[in-house]
Parts: structure tokens; C-alpha cells; sequence
């Protein structure tokens, strides 16, 4: 393919996804990755045109504007992937490779050692690389499989900076300042291409993954308090019940006593206050294995897996006892508040989900007859 057919290419699909990202960065939030990416596409074009007409512009335009161009838009390919992990992204990680290379071309251009541009242009694009592949092999893609196809692009991209380093050391590098126009040319191109399809695409296939788990986070949680939901709850119990490899579990079902009175004193925000500072109480005493849910209302319930009988009923008491021991702070006044519960413990064999919850409501009801803030075990027979 002659590289005019590829530089057209390239650069209509880099100008089709920077106008896409711009669009969309319009109407979501946040846009600060979506900006990025439209920039980086954007500047990659722009790039590539420079490199296409460079016999029309003035030597040292041709020479120094390219290169800076695609490395100011590697730069925003680098800001992305560290927006959309929330990592840091500071003006200076930005502009440093296009500033480094630009510093180090001119000096080059000076001592006419054109082969110290080639040479640092790629070792600058290889460590880009690295930088923007470490950014989406972070914490936050844990799990997705697009992040995959990005870091494969960035490290096609750095493969490719590595062996036109290599290639600089070699070679000697260019010996004017020009684009070096022969195979090698064609196969950048072809690579870029490659490059550019792939990141397009993955890019918009991660936030569509991003999009989808934050729903199915959503789903499984209660909107006041970030407790799991009842339905999250019930999945889990289900697939305890569910096990092949049964062990016992404990299952603790609790209610806020006399709730309707701080409402009634203190107002609904109160209420809400209180429920929220009890949640995060609770989940700070759990295991990381343990599911904590607000079933409805103040009912919440916690499921222990793989606990002994004597364990199932520390943690019950510990919470009980934990939650009457915080004070709830509405100036002038102040209010405490205490929990019943009922307790199950056993392997769950030969009964349902909703035999369970009825067995620990049992239990729970009984605590509430014998005067609240206490603890009893329910059988299941
Ligand atoms: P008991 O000791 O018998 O459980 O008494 P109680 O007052 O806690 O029980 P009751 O079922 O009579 O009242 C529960 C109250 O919980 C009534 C309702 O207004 C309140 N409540 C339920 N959900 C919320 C909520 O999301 N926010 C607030 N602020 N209150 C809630
Ligand atoms: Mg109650
Ligand atoms: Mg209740």
C-alpha cells in the first residue's frame, strides 16, 4: 500500500474517534478521559498530516512539529489511563514528553546529530508506553477484559519505540532532517494503524464495562447506607444453601429498637444519619467474607460463612453491644440507640432461604418480648 492510502487512513480514523469522544464527552460525566482521548486522537491526526506534507513546510517545522504533535498526544493517551483509574495526572506528566523531545531535537538539530532526535523520540514514546500499560494494569480494571486489548496496543506501540531505538543505534539513524521515507515507512504506518484501531475500539469497549459494573454495583446495594440489598442478601444465602462443600454459617437478623421515636424526635434526616453511621459501625466489626445487608426499614441482617456456633454468637452480642455504646450527637440534644436480633447457626441442610429468615425472625421477635437490645439463638425445628 503506498503511504499516502495509509496516512489518509490513519488519519480519518483518528479524526472519526476524536469526534466521536468529543461527542460523548458532552453528554457524560465525568469527561475529563473523554476530553483526553478526543485530544490525543486529535493531536495524533494532526501529527500525521504534519508528516505527510512535510516536503511543503519549512525545514525546521517539518522537523520539530510532528514528532512534538504525536507526543503531546501520547501525553493525553497517558492522561486518559489515569483519569479513568483516578489516578493523579499532573500538567507536567503531560507536557514532559513533547517538552523533553522538543529540548533534546533542538540540541540535535544544533549539533545537525539527527539520529539523537530519532533515537530520543523513541526511548521518550517507549517510556509513554510503559507509563499508559501500568495506568491500565492498575487496581480499578481488575477483572475487565478490555484494559487487555489497551495495554496490547501500548505495548505494540513500545515494542515498535524499542526497535526503531534499536534500528537508530544501528543504523545511524537519519542522516537529514526529514521522515526517513522508505519500507520502514510504510510498516510505521501499517503498525499505527493497527494501533489506532485497537485503541478506538478498547477505549470505547472499557467504559462500556466501567458503565455496566457500576450498574451491577448499584443493584446489589442499598442507596442510603451502601449496604448490600435484600436481593443481594438473599443470592448469597441462596448460593451458601446451594454448596456442595457444606459448612456451617451463622446468621444474625437485627432491628433497631424503638426507631420510630427518633424519627419522631428528631426528624427523618436523624434517622437517616443514624442508620447510615450504624452501617459503616457494623461493616467495620465484620470480615471482609462476611455479607452485611439492610433488608428494609432499620432490619438488617449479617451472614457468616464458616463460623463455629460460639463465634456466630460473639459477633451477634459484639454488634448488639457495639451499637447501644454509640451516641448520636443532634445538638442540644443527644440519643442512643439499641439493636435485637435473632441468631441461626447450623449447615442450613434440607431448608430454604425463606425457612431461615423465619427461623432468625423468630428469634428476633422473642429478643423484642423480652424487653429488647439482646440476643437469642433460634432453632430451626
Ligand atoms: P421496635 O422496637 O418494635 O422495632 O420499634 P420501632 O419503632 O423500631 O419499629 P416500627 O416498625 O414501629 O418503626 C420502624 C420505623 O423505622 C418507622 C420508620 O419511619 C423508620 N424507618 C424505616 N426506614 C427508614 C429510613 O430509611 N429512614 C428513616 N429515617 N427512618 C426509617
Ligand atoms: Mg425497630
Ligand atoms: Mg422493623
Amino acid at each position: 500500500m503506498d503511504p499516502s492510502t495509509l496516512f489518509f487512513a490513519n488519519v480519518l480514523l483518528l479524526s472519526i474517534f476524536a469526534i466521536t469522544f468529543l461527542a460523548i464527552s458532552f453528554q457524560v460525566s465525568p469527561r475529563g478521559h473523554w476530553q483526553s482521548w478526543a485530544a490525543a486522537n486529535a493531536l495524533l491526526a494532526a501529527a500525521l498530516l504534519c508528516f505527510a506534507l512535510d516536503a511543503h513546510v519549512p525545514v525546521l517545522a517539518a522537523y520539530l512539529l510532528p514528532n512534538s504533535l504525536l507526543l503531546l498526544g501520547f501525553g493525553f493517551h497517558l492522561r486518559a489511563a489515569r483519569q479513568i483509574a483516578q489516578l493523579p495526572c499532573s500538567l507536567s506528566s503531560l507536557l514532559a514528553p513533547s517538552a523533553a523531545y522538543l529540548v533534546l531535537a533542538a540540541a540535535a538539530f544544533m549539533l545537525s546529530n539527527y539520529a539523537l532526535a530519532y533515537i530520543a523520540s523513541n526511548v521518550i514514546f517507549t517510556i509513554v508506553s510503559i507509563a499508559t500499560i501500568s495506568a491500565y494494569a492498575s487496581g480499578p480494571f481488575r477483572g475487565l477484559l478490555s484494559p487487555v486489548g489497551l495495554i496490547l496496543a501500548f505495548f505494540f506501540l513500545g515494542t515498535e519505540g524499542v526497535l526503531r531505538t534499536v534500528h537508530g543505534l544501528v543504523s545511524g539513524g537519519p542522516q537529514g532532517p526529514g521522515m526517513i521515507a522508505d519500507m520502514i515507512l510504510d510498516i510505521h504506518l501499517m503498525c499505527a494503524l493497527v494501533f489506532v484501531t485497537l485503541t478506538g475500539a478498547f477505549t470505547l469497549a472499557l467504559s462500556f464495562e466501567l458503565v455496566a459494573r457500576r450498574n451491577e454495583e448499584a443493584a446489589r446495594r442499598d442507596p442510603l447506607t451502601g449496604a448490600f440489598n435484600r436481593r443481594e442478601f438473599q443470592a448469597r444465602l441462596e448460593s451458601i444453601l446451594d454448596g456442595t462443600n457444606r459448612e456451617d454459617f451463622g446468621l444474625i437478623h437485627f432491628d433497631l429498637d424503638h426507631f420510630k421515636q427518633v424519627n419522631d424526635r428528631f426528624g427523618h434526616v436523624a434517622g437517616d444519619e443514624a442508620l447510615v453511621r450504624i452501617c459503616s459501625e457494623i461493616r467495620a466489626h465484620l470480615r471482609q467474607d462476611d455479607c452485611f445487608a439492610r433488608l428494609g426499614g432499620e432490619e438488617f441482617a449479617v451472614l457468616l460463612p464458616c463460623v463455629s456456633r460460639n463465634v456466630a454468637c460473639k459477633v451477634a452480642d459484639r454488634l448488639r453491644e457495639h451499637i447501644s455504646s454509640l451516641r448520636f450527637d443532634f445538638a442540644p440534644e443527644d440519643f442512643r440507640l439499641t439493636a435485637s436480633a435473632g441468631v441461626y447457626h447450623g449447615d442450613g441442610k434440607d431448608l430454604a432461604s425463606a425457612d431461615l429468615l423465619k427461623t432468625v425472625d423468630k428469634g428476633l421477635y422473642q429478643s423484642k418480648k423480652a424487653g429488647r437490645n439482646r440476643v437469642t439463638i433460634a432453632d430451626a425445628a
